[in-house]
């Protein structure tokens, strides 16, 4: 049996899935005659109360098109010195968008206000201006962590304060929905743009959503186009993160179930040193070096067909997605206990 926990981007369409895909009604979607496409912005616009939605090849690209909308040349992002805008995505925010990032410290993935507010510069023309901050949730390198809606409430008072846009990379959104049960409308009045992965935990083969106020719109597809991120008949592959929206939201519960019963064995093994807290569906851990280090673990599990990543110093990712079931979930206990 091969079991893959190395990313929940893995996952393959469902048979239904691609019957929706097969049967999408298309058109040209520069021409903004994709009726699935606008379903889909649609759809995702309204589930979060944000203005209109904006269709995307990837993350990556939705992520750095909302720098680019939000920001000039020469001005300063903040986010956390884990986000993905700053480690995985290639330098393109300082290329795509000229600007450079002050990444904090934080706790898990995540950032607070207090440490925002210090971190932004004072009007001097020697300092980048700072214009943006970018949040993600959940945190992926911070182990699927979960922002509270009070942590984000105090970073939205303080952009408002200093005149900050706010940004979120939600590649797994739907994650933190699921597992704090906050109100996804709550989302909308927050932020000024929000990218929505359709193709990680929801399971759809490609693409991202970016949300936005209607005022960004005209601009955001201007840069769209000119990162050949403009699409076609695109609604087969939109039909998809329709479909994920309709029917693989309420069962994230499920993965984020399987990643704590995971995790729960891993905490109590003697080699393993030690398991960051499990909120959603990544498990982020560190075996003994007394007996192992990662990647001798990684090499064991593969030996049993079971897949992980390393994760950077000494840690091990695994992530649950729609891919995993439970006879693999046991299949993987058996294994940890045969460490
Ligand atoms: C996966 C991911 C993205 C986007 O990735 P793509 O592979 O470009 O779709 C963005 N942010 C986070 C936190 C991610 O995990």
């Amino acid at each position: 049996m091969r079991v893959d926990y190395r990313s929940d981007t893995v996952t393959k369409p469902t048979p239904e899935m691609l019957s929706a895909m097969m049967a999408a009604e298309v058109g040209d979607d520069i021409f903004n005659e994709d009726p699935t496409i606008n379903a889909l912005q649609q759809k995702a616009a309204e589930m979060f109360g944000m203005d209109v939605g904006m269709f995307c090849p990837s993350g990556t690209m939705a992520n750095q098109i909302a720098i680019r909308l939000l920001t000039r040349p020469q001005d300063q992002v903040i986010c956390h010195k884990y986000a993905h805008i700053y480690l995985y995505e290639g330098g393109g925010s300082a290329t795509h968008s000229g600007i450079t990032t002050r990444i904090l410290e934080g706790d898990r993935g995540r950032i607070r206000a207090d440490e925002v507010e210090a971190n932004i510069n004072p009007r001097d023309i020697h300092q980048p201006e700072t214009r943006l901050v970018s949040l993600e949730n959940t945190a992926n390198k911070g182990g699927g962590s979960c922002y509270p809606m009070e942590w984000i409430d105090e970073i939205v008072e303080v952009c408002q304060k200093h005149s900050l846009k706010l940004h979120l990379d939600g590649a797994r959104l739907c994650n933190a929905l699921i597992a704090t049960h906050q109100d996804p409308k709550e989302y909308g009045k927050k932020f000024e743009t929000i990218s929505l992965c359709l193709s990680k935990g929801l399971g759809a083969p490609v693409g991202t959503v970016l949300l936005m106020k209607e005022e960004y719109y005209w601009q955001a597809l201007r840069i769209r186009k000119m990162f050949g991120g403009g699409m076609r008949q695109a609604g087969y592959l939109a039909a998809a993160g329709l479909y994920a929206l309709e029917h693989h939201v309420e069962r994230l519960a499920d993965d984020h179930k399987r990643a704590k019963i995971l995790g729960d064995a891993l905490a109590q093994h003697p080699k393993i040193a030690s398991v960051m807290p499990i909120e959603t569906n990544i498990l982020i851990f560190e075996p003994d070096t007394k007996y192992m280090d990662n990647t001798e673990f990684i090499h064991q599990m593969a030996q049993k067909d079971i897949h992980m990543f390393p994760f950077g110093a000494n840690y091990v990712r695994m992530v649950t997605h729609l891919d995993i079931d439970d006879t693999m979930i046991d299949y993987t206990l058996e294994a940890i206990k045969q460490l």
